[in-house]
């Protein structure tokens, strides 16, 4: 149960006067909620910058174009000429030094006789224009009495909006619900607090809200960091409560004697690398434990994770337990099942495919087989973790390419077992603070080297304007027997995917078709599966050469035969994506070519992305020289800095806290894991503010 001394900050914002059901639907969409946002939501709403109003100049002295706040009498009024009500409203002010005039446009009946009224001194605030000579004020942003004036601070949060919410309506809901922010525990250790300098949870909520100096809403500063390091706090905390609860009951393991492992890497017709090998004995001895296994497996494409995934899978095969590997799209997904469906099956491995298509008497069937313990290892997406969906001991839960998945959506996958142990794979290295926000202390594999034999790949950046050589160079290369692919991009990055505009590829097939004939095919993500896979399946076997494509090609997919690559306005990539494109040659034995072909002039951006990428294969140096170009928030697929799920921290300017919060959770887990006596309340407190309690009720009673 929630403390009750946070229920006033659970309120919904309806309950603030001049919050309404029109404000109601606004604030669900500016903070992201399905339902009626909290006062809690718009306390931890921050501004993203500020207005200084402290200039208070005399109205000779102030400069045009600047912000100012004018101390003036009113003197007398000019309403716009009846019949022209595209005349503006004129108030013509002054003080001792000179005249000012504040002009309204289509104000309502009124409204500036209120404001204004003649003779009264009135303190009014915007930005000082000229017009025809005169010192000018064009709709005032505030206009004040002495006794208003007295309550302002002249600095004024400006905060993320929404259409159709005015700042104004925004500053006084937040307002109102800092007046209803009971007195907090203060729930950080006394020697974080002082090595930190953090103050209390009070100020520095006030005053982010009601900035004193311009610097107090800066994410460094030290309002805005205590605010994230206490989410920060939550999140680790959480993750390490769960992780605690985790533990297996005496003597169960989920790793078996090896004999289904032996006889999959005899089949298998390559050696496993030095890292595959070792990340499969780790992971084995992570399944041995008595806590369970929470590890990543990070790897270049190409690296070989798949099977190190199989491995694991059969390890628990062995113990008679269930595996489920979960996919981001229903490509990689088959192309899962392909690999892995013959090395099991050779090896006595029940294994199933369970996505979208999956329909009626077949996922019945497939169903009732899991939950009887037929199937040892579940392939699939995120079909995976329906409801319906029931395993009879699932044991270890693989997901793939994991940041396409929320939080979410991996703890509905391990929810389906006792005791899951957790594998992820991951392509893109994932930075360590990111790992640490997402997962808490995860152990990481790391497969370093490329399996033997394999061929570099020779990338070059050609202009648009030589696509003519780019065509000739692909005929011949058809002629030759090889496999191209011509990736077009979505017209706009920011679309979602399944949403992705087919212009470009549907247009590049048809003129690419024009001159190639029936060897051209095309796949992009608004086919249907089956559609999909019929024609990568033609690609694979030869029957079409040339496989027009736009990025659903981009993660897992293998046709180790396919030796070219062109990338159409490779400018439009960024370098993760154009990396994960370019794995897809450069797999078998041949070596293969890559052809960034770019529409001049390029930008700064464009121009460094296309030379790292020209430069190495090496997916570390890449995911490095990403960050760097863009920023931590990007390698997850998230603009700007923000990270998913995480209201105030954010990755590049909280990197530090992130290290120091998961130790403080780590000494409140040694000292107190029970969270008992004054501590322990402000800590569950904690936890119930950033809605981070699953753990709670695993922990009884305070
Ligand atoms: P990724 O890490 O990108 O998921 P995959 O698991 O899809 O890579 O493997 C890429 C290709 O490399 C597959 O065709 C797979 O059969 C092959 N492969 C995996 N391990 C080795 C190895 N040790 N030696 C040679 N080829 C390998
Ligand atoms: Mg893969």
């Amino acid at each position: 149960m929630r403390p009750s001394l946070l229920n006033p900050l659970f309120a919904p914002v309806t309950t603030l006067s001049g919050v309404g059901p029109k404000q109601d639907k606004l604030l669900r969409y500016l903070l992201d909620r399905s339902e009626t946002p909290r006062l809690v939501d718009l306390l931890l709403h921050l501004p993203a910058s500020v207005i200084d109003r402290r200039a208070r100049p005399k109205i000779r002295d102030a400069a045009v174009g600047t912000m100012v706040t004018l101390e003036v009498t009113v003197d007398r009024h000019r309403p716009p000429p009846p019949r022209n009500s595209r005349a503006p409203y004129l108030v013509y002010a002054s003080d001792d030094t000179g005249d000012v005039v504040l002009t309204y446009f289509r104000s309502p009946p009124g409204f500036v006789e209120k404001l204004l009224p003649v003779g009264e001194k009135r303190y009014v605030s915007g930005t000082l224009a000229l017009y025809d000579g005169i010192p000018q004020i064009v709709h005032p942003d505030r206009v004040v009495d002495e006794a208003g004036f007295a309550k302002l601070s002249g600095i004024d949060p400006v905060y993320p909006l929404t259409e159709g919410l005015a700042i104004g309506s925004l500053r006084r809901a937040i307002a109102q619900a800092l007046t209803k922010l009971p007195d907090l525990p203060e729930w950080i250790s006394p020697e974080v607090l002082r090595r930190c300098k953090f103050p209390p949870i009070r100020e520095a909520l006030t005053r982010v809200h009601v900035p004193v100096e311009l610097t107090d809403i800066l994410p460094d500063g030290p309002f805005w960091s205590r605010l994230a390091f206490d989410e920060l706090l939550a999140g680790q905390l959480a993750l390490a409560l769960i992780r605690a609860t985790l533990r297996r009951p005496a003597g169960v393991r989920n790793a078996g004697d090896g004999h289904l492992r032996s006889k999959i890497i005899d089949a298998l017709p390559y050696a496993l690398t030095k890292s595959q090998r070792e990340a499969v004995a780790a992971i084995t001895e992570d399944l041995r434990q008595p806590v369970r296994m929470l590890r990543l497996v990070q790897g270049d494409v190409g690296s070989g994770k798949t099977v190190v995934a199989l491995l694991a899978a059969a390890a628990v095969a062995e113990a008679g337990k269930q595996a489920a590997l979960m996919a981001p799209t229903e490509i990689l997904a088959r192309q899962h099942i392909k690999t892995i469906a013959p090395l099991a099956e050779r090896a006595g491995m029940r294994v199933a495919i369970l996505t979208g298509r999956e329909k009626g008497k077949e996922r019945r069937e497939l169903l009732a087989r899991l939950e009887a313990g037929e199937i040892d290892l579940l392939v699939g997406t995120h079909a995976l973790i329906q409801d319906d969906v029931i395993y009879k001991d699932l044991a270890l839960a693989v997901v793939d390419e994991q940041h396409r998945f929320g939080v979410r959506e991996r703890l509905a996958l391990t929810s389906k077992g006792a005791a899951v142990d957790v594998l992820v794979l991951s392509a893109t290295p994932i930075p360590r603070t990111l790992v640490l926000t997402y997962f808490g202390d995860m152990d990481v594999s790391e497969l370093r080297e490329k399996p033997a034999g394999r061929q570099p790949i020779d990338t070059r950046a050609v202009p648009m304007s030589r696509i003519e050589d780019v065509m000739d160079g692909v005929g011949r290369a058809l002629g030759a027997g090889k496999l191209v692919y011509w990736i077009c991009p979505l017209v706009d990055e920011s679309e979602a995917e399944g949403t992705e505009h087919l212009t470009n590829a549907t247009e590049r097939f048809e003129s690419l078709q024009k001159r190639f004939g029936d060897r051209v095919g095309l796949v992009h993500g608004q086919m249907k599966g089956a559609e999909k896979d019929r024609v990568m399946a033609q690609f694979a076997a030869h029957e079409i050469g040339l496989l027009v494509a736009t990025t659903v090609v981009e993660v897992g997919v293998d046709v180790p035969a396919a030796t070219i690559m062109v990338i159409e306005n490779a400018e439009r990539f960024g370098l993760a994506q154009l990396h994960q494109l370019r794995g897809r040659i450069g797999r078998g034995s041949e070596a293969s070519t890559c052809l960034l072909l770019y529409k001049e002039p390029l930008g700064e951006m464009s121009k460094a992305r296309l030379k790292v990428i020209r430069e190495t294969t090496d997916g570390f140096r890449i995911a490095e020289e990403d960050l760097k170009l863009r920023g931590e928030g990007d390698v997850l697929g998230i603009r700007q800095s923000g990270l998913p799920g995480y209201r105030i921290a954010r990755s590049d300017i909280h990197a530090q806290l992130i290290t120091q919060a998961r130790d403080e959770a780590l000494r409140i887990m040694k000292d107190n894991p029970k969270l008992k006596g004054e501590r322990g309340d402000a800590l569950r407190c904690l936890l119930y503010l950033y809605e981070r309690d699953e753990a709670v009720p695993l922990i009884g009673a305070g």
